[in-house]
């Protein structure tokens, strides 16, 4: 079997004409184009790029994106109040948080200081209780990137082997939910399954596999089942050159879709941001 091309791009354009359609009626009814906030801590290469990538997707969409860059020693107290501010101003859709914050601000504090009508990466606990019952308006968006490219595909999830390899709070976690939720027979492999050198078997099985672990050439292309959907939202630098989790040539020998890297999850999830963006613009209305 030689592999389909599961390719973020044309996928977000199409999900991007749903959203300047739904942002047209939201000014039709309001008189106000949605508002993001992007709060960004001190200077960071990175998060420069990716701001430049939400400004951008931001206009293309007609959301109005403010930019705030506040002091790399701003006190943790000072940066809450900030937040509040944001979290009570009228015109603030959505606030995000550009990550890692300086080491004087507790991370794990951040999602709660969100109000949960304004959370831009779906990542308050309110709504991640909402995501275990089914019912999320706000979806972590890289999880949800994931959810898209799956559902392209046309096939139906219930009752498929899918198998997670990862478990963090933005990407692994939040997916075995929404994978449940399309009663995929969903397991979760970690560190420790590592450890115990059981991925490799777990993958073997894999119907639907999704690698989100970071390290390049984890798994090998022999282990994938025949015609599997295989995303791969690893990210790693190799050689100059980025590349996924999972060896692209010889899993796309055996998979039926797979995702490249780059050009796969990450073009979607901007996107996914403006998608929540909307979202919260719909429920201050
Ligand atoms: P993380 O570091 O928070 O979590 C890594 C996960 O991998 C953990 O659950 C850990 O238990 C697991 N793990 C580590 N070694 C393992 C092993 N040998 N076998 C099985 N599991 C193992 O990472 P994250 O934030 O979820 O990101 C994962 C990768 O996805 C990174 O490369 C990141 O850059 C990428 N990413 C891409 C996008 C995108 O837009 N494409 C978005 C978010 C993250």
């Amino acid at each position: 079997m030689s592999a389909k091309l599961l390719e973020g791009k044309p996928l977000a354009l199409k999900i991007k004409e749903e959203i300047k359609k739904e942002v047209a009626q939201l000014k039709a009814k309001s008189g106000q184009r949605p508002v993001l906030a992007g709060v960004q801590i001190g200077d960071n290469p990175a998060a420069e790029v990716y701001f430049k990538s939400q400004i951008k997707c931001a206009a293309e969409l007609d959301i109005e994106y403010r930019h705030h860059k506040l002091s790399q020693e701003i006190p943790q107290d000072k940066f809450f109040s900030f937040l509040d501010s944001l979290n009570s101003d009228k015109d603030t859709s959505a606030v995000f948080i550009q990550m890692p914050l300086p080491g004087h601000i507790d991370s794990r504090l951040i999602p709660r200081h969100i109000s949960p009508f304004k959370d831009a990466e779906g990542m308050h606990p309110e709504n991640l209780g909402k995501l275990f019952f089914g019912r999320a308006k706000f979806i972590p968006c890289t999880a949800n990137s994931v959810m898209e490219l799956l559902r392209s595909t046309g096939v139906n999830l219930r009752g498929k082997e899918a198998v997670v390899v990862g478990h963090s709070e933005i990407v692994g976690k939040p997916l075995s939910l929404l994978l449940l939720e399309q009663f995929a027979t969903t397991t979760v492999c970690h560190i420790a399954t590592g450890e115990r050198g059981l991925t490799q078997e777990h993958i073997k099985r894999a119907e639907v596999l999704v690698v989100a672990v970071g390290r390049a050439g984890l798994v090998k292309g022999e282990w994938i089942k025949e015609g599997a959907i295989v995303v791969d939202v690893g990210i790693n630098r190799v050689n100059e050159r980025i590349v996924g989790d999972i060896e692209f040539e010889e899993a796309s020998k055996r998979a039926s879709w797979i995702t490249p890297v780059p050009g796969g999850v990450g073009p979607l999830t901007v996107t996914m941001l403006m998608r929540n963006v909307v979202e919260a613009a719909k429920l201050q209305l």
